[in-house]
């Protein structure tokens, strides 16, 4: 991949993971963990009661923080020591505590943060200058419950992203899902995380709003101040603070050269995706908001193979009902038709946490409560979604694709809960696709290894490999200090990929990929020759992606493939294959 300017001018040169390529030159807006500055201000008369029931609002929200919170620690170290939250949640239920504090925004017309910030100080001076070790003791307690009930009064850390003002680049510590949905995608000019890797979903998002991005750079977020200027290379994997005259000249030429290369390759959009050896490759896009439709048309994808629901869940207090959900559905079906599109039923769990239901703090979320697992539970929630599904099926080209299967069992009792919601649609007379196609996502490693059982109960599997690296290699997905380690390339997962081809092949049925992986470019060649049938990339790598397919031979490409799987390590093969790209794509960075 492309290097990193050397010798430049600058405060901080940092060095991180490249994960969305183009060059960002803005300034920062800084998210960082705690927001607990309290404003003072005279609130108006008719403001009153909101603020008291903002206050309230925190106070349920910061008990139902801490029955997260004991239950975690409970779990992890054990009963005893998750009594000291006891402790807390009495402070959240005192009486004297919540009356000053209601009285202070009644009677002397403060805002809740102010109000109960006034009342803590109170308590805390009392308890300080208490001569009694034990209630010296609890000023920590205080200043804790204080705290979490002033971060909920402010809003959590999405509220601030509403304050962004003009364009920025977010610099933060890492960004959930869930705050990431909440993002004005005009704003956002790049993403610099200290946490994450290649297939976190800062990263997928960042691609999917075609903004540059580097994660995993460790120590940004205590490094820089909000407002200053920076140069994110999501191609080189840097981020430069504080930049000279020299370099940002050097780095708006770059920018303007990622430019030039992107509007040549927007003029394979309207080309078919084949070999030159006349071999058809389905080339089609990953989809997380309905709004990003025009997007992937517009960068040549013949169809969706992933629509990510899961964002649904996340931009939502409440649980999208069926109505909302056939809504969006049709939305992206109608629009993307006759080409199909794959909607993946939801994968919440793991680090996508839903607002509108409670999944239990988990001690392993990437191996706990995820995906099928959560909806073999809440069938309500599965046959919701299957219903709206097979609804949306009635208007367009729709299949449906299950996500972190790892058996037999899962699968059955997934087709079961697919015949019960037609059953209730055909009894009510409600139109839908007879034949809608189903498939499984092969994203676990026992998945991997039963493609062939598997097959035989679906009609397309689709090789998750974000998932099947991580659990193939046992290197978590969004852990920096070991994304070294996270090697799709890696020999172990190339043979995994291609039993799962031959596998389904063997069953009759065709095998896609809609990881991370189908759009690098590197991979390209070699999943080509491993006979792959159909490529699912974000909507910005599908130009790249069918330029690399046209320029070459199916049959060199197995050649290409073969070769590859002789060798034994991931580092072998990556030297392999970048110098077999530069050969082939002078004009292409590698
Ligand atoms: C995958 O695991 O490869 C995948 C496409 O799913 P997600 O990234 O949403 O987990
Ligand atoms: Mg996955």
């Amino acid at each position: 991949m492309a290097k990193a300017k050397k010798n430049l001018n600058c405060k901080h040169f940092l060095q991180g993971i490249a994960v969305s390529p183009g060059i960002a030159i803005s300034k920062i807006f800084l998210l960082l963990e705690d927001v607990e500055e309290v404003d003072s201000s005279v609130i108006d008369d008719e403001m009153i009661e909101s603020e008291v029931s903002r206050f309230q609002g925190a106070l349920s929200g910061a008990k139902t923080d801490l029955r997260m919170l004991q239950s975690k620690v409970a779990h992890r170290i054990g009963k005893e020591s998750a009594r000291i939250f006891d402790v807390h949640k009495l402070l959240l239920e005192d009486h004297l505590l919540i009356e000053e504090t209601i009285n202070r925004i009644r009677k002397e017309k403060k805002n809740a943060d102010h109000a109960f910030s006034e009342t803590m100080d109170k308590y805390q001076h009392t308890l300080s200058e208490s001569p009694h070790e034990f209630f010296q003791s609890r000023v920590s307690d205080l200043r804790d419950v204080r705290r979490r009930v002033i971060r909920h009064i402010q809003g959590d850390r999405t509220d601030h992203l509403s304050k962004l003002e003009g364009t920025a680049v977010i610099v933060a510590p890492e960004l959930t899902p869930s705050e990431t949905v909440k993002l004005d995608k005009h704003k956002v000019m790049g993403f610099a995380t200290d946490l994450g890797g290649r297939t976190s979903h800062v990263a997928i998002m960042a691609r999917s709003m075609e903004v540059p991005a580097v994660v995993g750079l460790r120590k940004i977020s205590g490094l820089v101040k909000a407002g200053e200027r920076v140069i994110i290379d999501g191609t080189a994997g840097c981020v430069i603070v504080g930049p000279d005259e020299k370099t940002l000249t050097e780095y708006r030429e770059l920018q303007a050269r990622h430019y030039e290369l992107e509007k040549k390759l927007a003029g394979f959009k309207d080309l078919p995706c084949v070999t030159l050896d006349s071999k058809e490759i389905e080339l089609s896009a990953n989809l997380e908001f309905s709004d990003e439709v025009d997007s992937v048309k517009s960068h040549g994808a013949r169809g969706i193979g992933l629509y990510r629901t899961d964002y649904l869940y996340l931009a939502s207090e409440v649980l999208p009902d069926e109505e909302t959900q056939l809504r969006e559905y049709r939305k992206i079906v109608g629009k993307m038709s006759p080409d199909p599109v794959i909607i993946r039923t939801m994968d919440l769990g793991g680090d996508k946490q839903p607002k509108s239901f409670e999944i239990p703090a988990e001690e392993n979320p990437f191996l706990g409560w995820r995906a099928v697992r959560i909806s073999l539970v809440r069938q309500d929630l599965f046959n919701t979604q299957l219903r709206a599904i097979l609804r949306a099926s009635h208007f367009g080209s729709v299949k449906i694709l299950f996500p972190m299967i790892s058996g037999l069992d899962e699968v059955h009792e997934c087709k079961l809960a697919l015949e019960k919601a037609k059953a209730e649609l055909r009894s009510e007379n409600i139109s839908f696709d007879e034949n809608v196609e189903l498939g499984v996502m092969i994203e676990v490693p026992s998945a991997a290894l039963l493609a062939d059982k598997i097959a035989r109960e679906v009609d397309f599997l689709s090789l998750g490999t974000n998932d099947l690296v991580q659990y193939a290699l046992a290197v978590d997905r969004g852990n920096e200090r070991i994304a070294y380690l996270y090697k799709h390339l890696h020999p172990a997962v190339l043979r995994l990929i291609r039993h799962v081809i031959q596998a389904g092949h063997r069953e009759g049925v065709w095998v896609g990929m809609c990881g991370e992986m189908a759009g690098d470019p590197l991979s390209v060649l070699i999943l080509l020759g491993l006979d792959l049938d159909e490529f699912s990339v974000c909507p910005t790598a599908v130009p790249e992606i069918k330029k690399i397919i046209r320029s070459v031979n199916y049959r060199e490409a197995v050649r290409i493939a073969s070769k590859v799987m002789d060798f034994d390590k991931a580092s072998e093969i990556e030297r392999f294959m970048v110098k077999i790209m530069r050969q082939k794509f002078k004009d292409m960075n590698f």
